[in-house]
């Protein structure tokens, strides 16, 4: 059984004391049902993964006895998201799924087609946090609230590739869009439910940072676009390549 991971947002070193707000100390006690003297991993996004023991659980509060450390930090690679705003359910279930492929960053864009474009970032954060204390992460993506996709990329640095998920051009597969790259940052890019507009899709080809892919022949959902694109690019040119090697 994996101990229980929670992010916190603390400093964390050895023998230091750790209050923990009341959603967590519920979860430990109601949910998870421990008790003082058991085990917890516990990390902040900068100090690494340290082993901690629950020195006191009352009512809605938790303190934790922090011991040593058991690793140390490690950073996701440089790659963000460029996600579409879509309805509540369907851009959390991103959100969580984009952490756990080890997404960096990940940037709420609307487009032209954009039937949703508000989100409640706050929330989108706290699922970012779950996710990564489940898969074992040891940061946290950011989520940022959302922007129009052509401020995002009038601010756009040109070191950063930017795959876009193109279902009805004639782009190469996404494999091939990515071989052959230098080393460097990334981002991924797709349209929402309703797709681009050609006007749209016609601004991005001309961008010298954008590299138009399809992601197959079968029209994706946006969530899925994203999500397959995310895992291509770890596969090809991110940490699932570095896991495997180590
Ligand atoms: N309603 C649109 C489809 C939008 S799918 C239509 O019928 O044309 C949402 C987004 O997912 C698209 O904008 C695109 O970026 C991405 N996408 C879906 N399927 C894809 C594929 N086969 N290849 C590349 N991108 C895809």
């Amino acid at each position: 059984m994996s101990l229980i991971r929670l992010h916190v947002a603390d400093a964390l070193a050895q023998g230091a004391t750790l209050t923990l707000g009341e959603a967590q100390a519920r979860y430990l006690a109601a949910v998870m049902r421990r008790s003082v003297g058991d085990a917890v991993l516990v990390f902040n996004g900068r100090d690494g993964e340290w082993q901690a023991a629950i020195a006191t659980l009352a009512k809605g509060r938790a303190t934790l006895a922090i011991g040593h450390r058991t690793r140390a930090q490690t950073s996701s690679p440089d790659l963000w998201l460029l996600a579409p705003v879509l309805k509540r359910e369907t851009l959390e279930w991103m959100v969580e799924k984009a952490t756990e492929l080890g997404a960096a960053r990940i940037l709420a864009v609307t487009t032209e087609r954009s039937a949703v474009t508000r989100t409640n970032p706050e929330r989108l954060t706290a699922i970012a946090a779950e996710a990564a204390e489940q898969c074992e992460r040891l940061d946290v993506p950011v989520v940022d609230a959302p922007q129009p996709l052509a401020t995002v990329l009038a601010g756009w640095n040109p070191d950063r590739r930017l795959v876009v998920g193109d279902e009805r051009g004639r782009s190469p597969p996404i494999a091939d869009a990515i071989a052959g790259e230098a080393p460097g940052p990334w981002a991924v890019l797709v349209g929402p439910e309703g797709g681009f507009t050609a006007r749209e899709l016609d601004g991005l080809r001309k961008l010298p940072f954008c590299r138009l892919a399809s992601l197959g022949p079968r029209i994706l959902r946006a969530e899925t676009a994203a999500l397959s694109a995310l895992a291509v690019l770890q596969a090809l040119a991110g940490d699932w390549r570095d896991h495997h090697l180590a």
